[in-house]
């Protein structure tokens, strides 16, 4: 054991800094797959992100995926058929596989070891007639009770992966895995439903408008805000005008992923119109201008490029429209027009104010009843 009183202050500051510079690039390396998994469009890409693309950026021999087959959001994406067409051996959703890891993880924790230590049917259930990884750690994906799968990262380094070894930022890394997979698997869902635009691969007006309504009523029974931007682009006539269409119709996909970006992965965004948007957000109109804001800047500084390679620069105009809503839940089913309209009229006045700018209507604070 290193006696630290008797080491030189300069080198346990190298080794000090040494691990934090360490860290932080893990961190990195983390926030960088972490980014592709919330923005994944589709599940194939999902699970491309996760089985080929964290092992190499962490040196893995390999990543295992567990899912529940049985989860209602999961049902459709694991069909045989589906799974077949994924073409994934370390997709597994074998109910002995869930039996396994279920037995491992005891109250929800990872387990880490060698995986010698396991069951040869335990092995199998995993890893198949594949050599298994000399060290592991199985995270739960869980979100509460739920747990919706498991996840294997594998090591040919039997001291990796072992006990007492710290797990935080994989447990973080494994709640993030979570939550992407409840999005993508939404978003798959409304694709299904033909509730997606395919152009930006948002959701579509038909959808924006339901949630918006379900939105209202939940407002009206917790007594909480409803928040919405409505989101133009300027002069977006010019743009098709100036590149040709095919070049406005990538505008139109990079302004749809930049405001995507800027909301919560629980917010909702639409292509309500042609270059029109609307996001559903939490929180009240102080979160709300605090968003709209982030989103006008975002765009302004994208930096999207013709075929030449001269930057096309793009702005928007945003309608924000934030209010308590009262009455009763019958009421409540026809506030939710009313609010976006309010965001639409906010916008316009954004455009006569000289566009690339917020408004709010002035009055747009009060509460809000049907009447
Ligand atoms: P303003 O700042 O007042 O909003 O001006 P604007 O030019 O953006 O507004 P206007 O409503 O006059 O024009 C909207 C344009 O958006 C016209 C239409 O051709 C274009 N547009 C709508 N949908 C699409 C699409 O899917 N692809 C492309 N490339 N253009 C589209
Ligand atoms: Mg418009
Ligand atoms: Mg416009």
């Amino acid at each position: 054991m290193t006696n630290l009183a008797q080491t030189p202050l300069s080198e346990r500051l190298r080794s000090l800094v040494d691990t934090v510079q360490h860290n932080e690039r893990t961190l990195h390396r983390f926030q960088t797959v972490e980014l592709r998994l919330i923005g994944a469009q589709d599940f194939p890409s999902f699970v491309d992100t996760l089985i080929s693309h964290l092992p190499r950026e962490f040196s893995l021999t390999g990543v295992t995926l567990w899912l529940d087959d049985r989860a209602p959001m999961l049902r459709e994406l694991l069909e045989p058929a589906a799974l077949q067409a994924l073409d994934q051996p370390n997709l597994r959703t074998s109910r002995e596989g869930g039996l396994a890891a279920r037995g491992l993880c005891d109250d929800g924790r990872p387990w880490l070891g060698t995986l010698r230590e396991l069951d040869d049917t335990v092995r199998r259930a995993f890893f198949g007639d594949a050599e298994a990884p000399a060290s592991a750690i199985l995270l739960p994906l869980a979100a509460g009770d739920t747990v919706s799968g498991y996840l294997w990262l594998g090591s040919d380094d039997p001291a990796r992966f072992g006990q007492g070894m710290a797990t935080d930022i994989l447990e973080r890394f494994a709640s993030i895995v979570t939550a992407s997979l409840d999005n993508v698997a939404h978003r798959e869902r409304l694709k299904q439903l033909g509730m997606t635009d395919s152009l930006t691969g948002l959701a579509n007006r038909r959808y924006f408008d339901e949630r918006l309504r379900e939105e209202v009523m939940r407002a009206v029974r917790y007594r909480m805000p409803v928040a919405c931007l409505f989101i133009d682009i300027d002069s977006f006539k010019r743009i098709n005008d100036t590149y040709g269409h095919q070049t406005g119709d990538r505008a139109l996909a990079a302004v749809a992923a930049c405001v995507r970006q800027q909301v919560r992965l629980g917010d909702t965004v639409a292509r309500y119109g042609g270059e029109e948007f609307a996001a559903l957000l939490q929180g009240d109109r102080a979160d709300a201008l605090i968003v709209a804001e982030r989103v006008r800047l975002a765009v302004e500084r994208l930096a999207l490029q013709d075929d030449n390679g001269e930057r096309i620069a793009l702005t928007v105009s945003i309608g924000v429209a934030a209010r308590m809503v009262s009455g009763t839940q019958a009421e409540a089913a026809t506030l939710g027009s009313v609010i976006i309209e309010e965001a639409d009229r906010a916008m316009y006045q954004a455009k006569r104010n000289g566009r690339n700018r917020i408004e709010a209507l002035v009055n747009a604070d009060g509460d809000c009843a049907a009447d």
